[in-house]
């Protein structure tokens, strides 16, 4: 199977079952106008995301990682009326084009924002006393997944839900040897799902659009 067929399904499959979405079109578009990568999960894998969360009747969601807000939107709009989400975002350019895609999804009221690197925004989520979290979604820079991971842990309860994406890496992450930051931090976070007990964790490899890569689902099983 080669790439291109994985984006035939991938298309496919979408057709099928993503229904034409303006506002999260327009996050693509305002996105790629305002030249930011495509680093976002494909449509079926935001869908996914928002299966989890209704799954999870979530009520409040952290994402750590938000790029222009694709996968934001999509955590989002599983939240009852009352509910949020807080997404942490380290690029001042993404933050702002995330902004305005937020709001024009009419989410304004239920995300909040916080720019900054995660390491130092985390830290302030516990000290204001933010969570338990029902989902945290971990999306970012993956050389620090595993103290993400950490940090996911104290903001969780029993039954919160961890997701973390691109934990394949194009099937690198098997390379012990690796000098690649990103890798090792992957291969590190994977070390740590098997390690704790506090979670049940498992690891589904993907292929599409995006390429070839995993998104590793950790429940937690123990406070
Ligand atoms: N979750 C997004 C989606 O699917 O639409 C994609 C997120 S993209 C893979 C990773 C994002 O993490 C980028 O916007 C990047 O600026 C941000 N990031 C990188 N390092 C970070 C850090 N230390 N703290 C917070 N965000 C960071």
């Amino acid at each position: 199977m080669t790439l291109e067929q994985w984006t035939t399904v991938d298309r496919y499959l979408t057709d099928m079952l993503v229904p034409t979405d303006s506002a999260l079109d327009t996050t693509l578009q305002s996105s790629a106008l305002a030249g930011l990568p495509p680093h976002n999960v494909s449509p079926l894998q935001g869908k996914l995301l928002l299966l989890l969360a209704q799954i999870q009747r979530a009520r409040n969601i952290l994402e750590i990682g938000t790029l222009g807000g694709y996968s934001t939107i999509w955590l989002a709009r599983a939240l009852p009326a009352d509910g949020s989400l807080i997404a942490l975002e380290a690029d001042p350019k993404h933050a702002s084009v995330a902004r305005s895609n937020i709001a024009q999804a009419g989410l304004s009221d239920v995300v909040e924002l916080r720019l900054g690197r995660a390491l130092d925004t985390l830290p302030q989520l516990a000290a204001e006393g933010r969570g338990p979290f029902d989902l945290i979604f971990i999306d970012a820079d993956k050389s620090n997944n595993p103290d993400y991971f950490v940090w996911a842990l104290k903001l969780s309860r029993r039954g919160s839900l961890i997701i973390a994406d691109n934990v394949v890496r194009n099937g690198a992450v098997v390379d012990a040897a690796t000098s690649d930051k990103s890798v090792q931090g992957v291969r590190r976070f994977n070390e740590l799902l098997a390690t704790e007990s506090r979670v049940s964790a498992t690891v589904i490899q993907t292929v599409g659009s995006k390429g070839y890569d995993g998104f590793a689902l950790a429940l937690v099983t123990d406070d």
